[in-house]
């Protein structure tokens, strides 16, 4: 999401906008074509499209609320032409948290519905004429035309559509995810998962088919939306199950080579083109951990001051380099590299340093168990090369 700009932030949550948003206000403007005066008709079609992303964004802050009650930090909600995007910082643990996540953005916008349906009431002079299926087919057909009955049974329409769109079981889809938080009720999550990928892809075959039908790009877009998305989360559940089998302290190299804070990045030099090891701890005279001397703070220094250079000025002071127990798991490692964004994690025993873990040993333990798991030539190694927030689509 490179291209967005933020609107506003609420809730300690950015609210950005794509640039590509701006595809839909023009389609908005061709929204309603009958209208007598067509400015009025193209300005009426641009505030029908940015009431709808107002939704959008409510349905958005929905998840993300109910991601925050659960203590999980929602960064930022960005909102693109096919709907809107809460990006969570990581995944519930519980089933029941997902469930409850999920299903809050469709409820949102029933209630919208469930609000205005007593304002279109009265405006639509809808209690005084009886409540048949012409009056609403009437109303619908209105629906384009400049007006506020129009208005309001257009926001009413679109709030109902999107709430029973989004609950269909297309996962990642929110449908789809409470499908997957009450499959995992009963069975693993890894397997929820498969069975919710797999739901998920049958409904993207019947929305691109759909898409193809009626000539809609917003159908096929979702489909691949799904098809894509689906598949690399199912990759992401699947090496985190592979990560928590493992240990941290198991996933130690053994001969580690410490570097001292007397020596000068020289030694480093000499260590790196003698060995495959890419990041030292760097202990006091005294053996405490203090820091980490990365391969790229080494390059670094190389280029900047020279092979004299002090390791004590150049390195990572232990103070910025998350840290976790001997007995955590690697999917508690990786969680910590993704949301530190440090390729480097401290092993520690209270205050004592029983090695590092870094972002090359994690791929190499995930490639030799991985590869028993998932059979040879998957690639969902590269997964794992970018440890990233994973999202709730909106
Ligand atoms: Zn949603």
């Amino acid at each position: 999401m490179g291209s967005s700009v933020t609107l506003f932030k609420a809730f300690d949550i950015e609210v950005r906008i794509h640039w590509s948003f701006v595809l839909i206000l023009v389609y908005g403007a061709f929204y309603s074509p009958n209208a007598a005066n067509p400015l009025i008709g193209a300005l009426y079609g641009i505030l029908l499209i940015l009431l709808l992303f107002v939704c959008v964004t409510l349905h958005e802050f929905g998840h993300a609320l109910v991601a925050q009650h659960f203590k999980i930090k929602v960064p930022h909600i960005t909102l693109l032409p096919i709907g809107g995007v809460a990006s969570l910082e990581r995944m519930p643990d519980k089933p029941l948290q997902e469930f409850f996540i999920a299903i809050a953005g469709p409820l949102v916008n029933f209630v919208i519905a469930g609000a205005l349906l007593p304002l279109l009431l009265l405006f639509g002079d809808l209690l005084n004429n009886s409540l048949n299926l012409n009056t609403i087919q009437r109303m619908l057909a209105q629906m384009q035309a400049p007006g506020v009955t129009n208005l309001l049974s257009y926001l009413v329409v679109t709030n109902v559509a999107l709430g029973i769109f989004n609950l269909l079981p297309a996962f990642p889809m929110d449908g789809g995810r409470v499908l997957r938080s009450l499959l995992a009720l009963g069975i693993s999550y890894v397997d929820a998962t498969r069975v919710a990928v797999f739901v998920g892809r049958l409904m993207a075959a019947l929305f691109a088919l759909w898409g193809i039908v009626d000539v809609n790009i917003f159908m096929l877009l979702i489909a691949f939306f799904i098809y894509v998305g689906g598949g690399s989360e199912r990759e992401v559940v699947e090496s985190k199950a592979v990560l928590r089998n493992i240990l941290a302290e198991q996933a130690l190299t053994n001969n580690a080579v410490n570097l001292y804070t007397s020596e000068r990045v020289d030694r480093a030099v000499e260590l790196i083109t003698n060995s495959y090891q890419t990041d030292y701890p760097v202990l006091d005279l005294a053996g405490r951990f203090v820091g980490v001397l990365t391969r790229a703070r080494l390059i670094y220094a190389l280029k900047e001051i020279g092979p004299e250079a002090r390791i004590v000025d150049v390195m990572l002071k232990a103070e910025e380099i998350p840290a976790c127990a001997p007995n955590q798991d690697l999917a508690v490692v990786w969680e910590l590299m993704a949301t530190s964004a440090s390729r480097v994690v401290a092993v520690k025993r209270g205050p004592e340093l029983l090695g590092l873990l870094t972002l090359d040993d994690m791929t190499e333990v995930f490639q030799v168990y991985g590869a028993k798991l998932a059979g040879p030539g998957r690639a969902a190694a590269t997964t794992l090369y970018q440890p990233k927030p994973e999202g709730v689509d909106g």
